[in-house]
Order: C-alpha cells, then structure tokens, then sequence
C-alpha cells in the first residue's frame, strides 16, 4: 500500500514513491485476469459508447484492460501527472490512445458532471480517500444503474492473527470483511453484482516481485538516503507479512450497480 503520511516529509516522501513505482506496470495488487473479470461481472462489455473513468490509475494496468474490452471512453485519473504520462505512451504503443483520455485532479475534487458515468473502476486506490467516503461521494457521478467496481484491502476471515491485525489497523483503519463491505454498499445505494479476492498470484507475481526487482537500482538513485532506505525497509515489511499471512487478508473486488 502506497501512503506518504508523515506531514513534513510528505513531499519528499511522495517524490520518493513516484520514483520507485513509475516504472512498474501496476502499482498495487492487481491482475488482467481479474480486471477481465470484473468486467465479466459487470456486464458492461455488451454495452455500447460507454463513459467510464478510471479513478487512481497509476500508469494503467486496469484502464489498458478496459480499453481493449470495452466500447469506450476511458478517462484515466491521477493526482500523480508522471503516471499519467506513462500511461499515455503505454496506451499509444498498445494503439489504444483514442480511446482514453487522462485527467490530473484529485479523487476527492472530481470534475465530472452528475449522472454522467456509465462506470467508474478503481483498482487498489479506493483507500485514499476511505472506502466509506469514496462510494458515497462517487455515486452521484454514476447514471442509475451505472457500475462501480473498485478493489479494496479485505480480511477474508472472522479472526486473524493479532500482527497482522495490528499493522493494517493501524495503516488502513477501514480493512473489513467482505460481508461487512457489502453492507456498506447496499447501505450507500449500491446493489452488488459480484465479488471475488484477488488470488495470490495478484501480490507476489504482479506486485511484489516486480516492486522488490526495483529496490536497488532506486537505492542507488538516491544513494541510500535515510528516506529511501525507509520506504524499502517498510515495503520489505509489507511483503514479508503478505507472504506469512496471506491466508488471511487480500484486496476484495467489488462490482455493484447504482440503485435508482
Ligand atoms: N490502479 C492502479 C494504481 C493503484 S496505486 C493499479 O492498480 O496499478 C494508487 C494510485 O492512486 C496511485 O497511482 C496514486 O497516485 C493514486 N492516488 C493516491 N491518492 C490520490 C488522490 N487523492 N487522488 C487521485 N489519485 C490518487
């Protein structure tokens, strides 16, 4: 999980971060199988001119998927512009630039019109505004009846281990189960299509190894700072723990529609 929350150092820390996740595909945990199927969830692929906005993109895994399964456009948002720029040149070589477009604003500031989104995605980003807030403030941009699918930190049992409880209460207090995620849904005026958990594959495959692969070369760009070692070391943490306890805890996919 991606967060830059000492108040002083957030600027150099967030520049930190960009430099070490710029370069990777995804930007958290994540698959195309799993967008893929999302999206099979969803029943938007035997929609037609769609508006869909990809919200936290990153540099695009999930809003390349789209592109290619969807009749749409796609309005990729990031706070973060180099993202943005990645995901620009990624979609060109992939062909698929007409279908996006980007948009550097801030997911708690959207500028889109009310009842103007047939979908709004969101891949592992969701937590920055706070789950609660995000479908509650997101809903008014969706048509009735439109999609949102977003994924998001999930404990896949009752009971977990008292560590593992521990780090993420303290990193993303909102962490809850399915079950209780759903409530929250139906509660906000969503009706739920389908949900599953991200499989393994997803963290260590897509995300982690990729992550650690980059870990020296940007301790090397930066010469080791203190700042940089930090960010390793908690990253380092963030694996270890996955890996012991994935059983328990994963991002879940949820895939709703708009009620009225
Ligand atoms: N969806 C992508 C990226 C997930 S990481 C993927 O699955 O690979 C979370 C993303 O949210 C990052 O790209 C980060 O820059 C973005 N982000 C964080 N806070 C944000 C905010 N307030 N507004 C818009 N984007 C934000």
């Amino acid at each position: 999980m991606i967060t830059a929350d000492h108040e002083e150092d957030a600027m150099d820390e967030l520049e930190l971060l960009l430099e070490l996740h710029r370069d990777g595909e995804r930007q958290g945990p994540g698959g195309d199988d799993e967008t893929r199927l999302a999206i099979t969830l969803s029943g938007l692929a035997a929609r037609q001119r769609l508006a869909v906005a990809d919200i936290g993109c990153g540099t695009g895994a999930s809003t390349l998927v789209l592109a290619r399964e969807l009749d749409a456009s796609i309005t990729a948002v990031d706070f973060l512009p180099p993202f943005l720029a990645r995901l620009e040149a990624r979609a060109g070589e992939a062909g698929l630039g007409n279908r996006i477009e980007t948009l550097a604003a801030s997911m708690d500031a959207l500028p889109f019109e009310p009842a103007s989104l047939d979908a709004i995605w969101s891949e592992g980003a969701i937590y920055n505004l706070g789950f609660a807030r995000g479908i509650e403030a997101w809903r008014p941009f969706l048509k009735p009846g439109g999609v949102l699918a977003v994924s998001e930190l999930t404990w896949l049992t009752q009971a977990r281990p008292a560590e593992l409880e521990q780090h993420w209460a303290g990193e993303y207090a909102e962490v809850a189960t399915a079950s209780a995620k759903i409530a929250q849904l139906e509660a906000a005026g969503y009706s739920l299509l389908g949900y599953f958990p991200l499989p393994e594959r997803c963290w260590l495959e897509n995300y982690y190894r990729p992550l650690q692969a980059r870990f020296a070369a940007f301790l090397a760009q930066f010469d080791h700072a203190e700042a940089a070692e930090a960010i390793v070391a908690a990253e380092e943490a963030e694996i270890a723990l996955y890996e012991r306890y994935q059983a328990f805890v994963s991002y879940g996919f949820y895939v709703a529609r708009r009620v009225n």
